[in-house]
């Protein structure tokens, strides 16, 4: 079976192997980020909707367990090509991931905008783990960097946050990205310091640009700006292998898809590609793939134009490998 809504699993720093689900199926968000990965927002709104019935995606997840038996997942993480949280059938989701994979933890990625409803954020806390993010307080930067739609404000999401906090009992794993020349100023700095105790998440995690942004004004801050963030917010810096992290070890299993034929190979290849490039070395890694297998399986895809190599836009590649991504993206 093709499968439109569920995608992986994929090694995750925080999340070991996660099993993604898209609750939108099209970059529908209440944020048109620049540094998106997914790419540009088409439909900016703060509506919630069944965008994806809940039914279309259960089906699809109860198919990929038929087809998967024995495959290792550490979490089935709702995310996709937008915000999760708008999906009005988010709470049914939950539950029906609970009935179909019933030893399995459930993650939610989330920008945060929604938590000040009280639908959301009741739904939002049947979930094992929820993973918002919130780069800025400085209402200029929040802007700038997130371009939200015009109702939403930084203090507006921060103080939601703490509303969730004060009533949920699961995890919570706050992410802050950074753009340099953005949200990298000391003003920000100083209001997340005094949030994130506020807060108390259970990890904190300061990110950059890893892939090219929707944007070509997002640029990944320098290492030691990260560092200096990491250090002054107790936050987690992961290594850029999440196969060396301490979650990922920790569940002592590894996805095993070196056995799939190059179909299937291929297949994983277009679907993860059609989310967000990568390059090869990525895709190897977030697969369980060796290098050279992906290597194999883009090959027929470069020479037929399914795929193309992106610029790298100032990313630090140390390496200077080239981004992959579908050519009609
Ligand atoms: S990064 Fe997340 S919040 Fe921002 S536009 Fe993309 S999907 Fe929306």
């Amino acid at each position: 079976m093709t499968f439109a809504y569920v995608f992986g699993p994929v090694a995750s720093s925080r999340l070991g192997h996660s099993l993604g689900l898209d609750l939108l199926g099209r970059r529908i968000c209440s944020m048109d980020c620049l540094y998106c990965e997914v790419g540009r927002t088409d439909i900016l709104t703060c509506e919630r909707a069944p965008y994806v019935p809940a039914a279309t995606i259960l089906d699809e997840l109860a198919a990929w367990r038929n087809e998967n038996p024995g495959t290792h997942v550490d979490h089935v993480t709702l995310g996709g090509s937008g915000e999760p949280t708008l999906n009005s059938d988010m709470g049914r989701i939950i539950s029906g991931c609970r009935t179909i994979l019933p030893d399995v933890p459930v993650a939610v990625l989330t920008n945060s905008t929604l938590l000040h409803r009280k639908d959301v954020r009741d739904e939002a806390a049947c979930a094992d783990v929820v993973l918002p993010s919130l780069d800025t307080l400085v209402e200029t930067e929040f802007r700038a960097l997130n371009r939200p739609e015009k109702e939403l404000t930084a203090s507006g999401v921060a103080a939601a946050l703490l509303t969730f906090r004060k009533e949920y009992g699961g995890r919570i794993f706050l992410e802050i990205l950074l753009s340099k020349g953005i949200n990298d100023s000391q003003e920000n700095l100083a209001l997340l310091r005094q949030f994130v105790p506020e807060l108390a998440p259970d990890r904190v995690d300061v990110t950059t640009l890893s892939r090219p942004g929707a944007y070509s004004k997002a640029a990944p801050v320098d290492a030691d700006v990260r560092a200096a963030w990491c250090d002054a917010l107790n936050a987690c810096l992961p290594a850029a292998d999440p196969q060396q992290t301490g979650i990922f070890l920790r569940t002592g299993q590894r996805a095993d898809f070196t056995q799939r034929d190059d179909r299937a190979v291929e297949s994983m290849l277009l679907q993860t590609l059609s989310r967000r490039p990568q390059t090869a070395g990525q895709l190897a890694l977030a697969l369980s793939l060796p290098l050279d297998r992906v290597e194999r399986a883009l090959r027929p895809l470069l020479q037929s134009g399914t795929v193309a190599p992106l610029p790298s836009q100032n990313l630090q590649q140390q390496d200077e490998d080239p981004f992959f991504a579908l050519a009609d993206r």
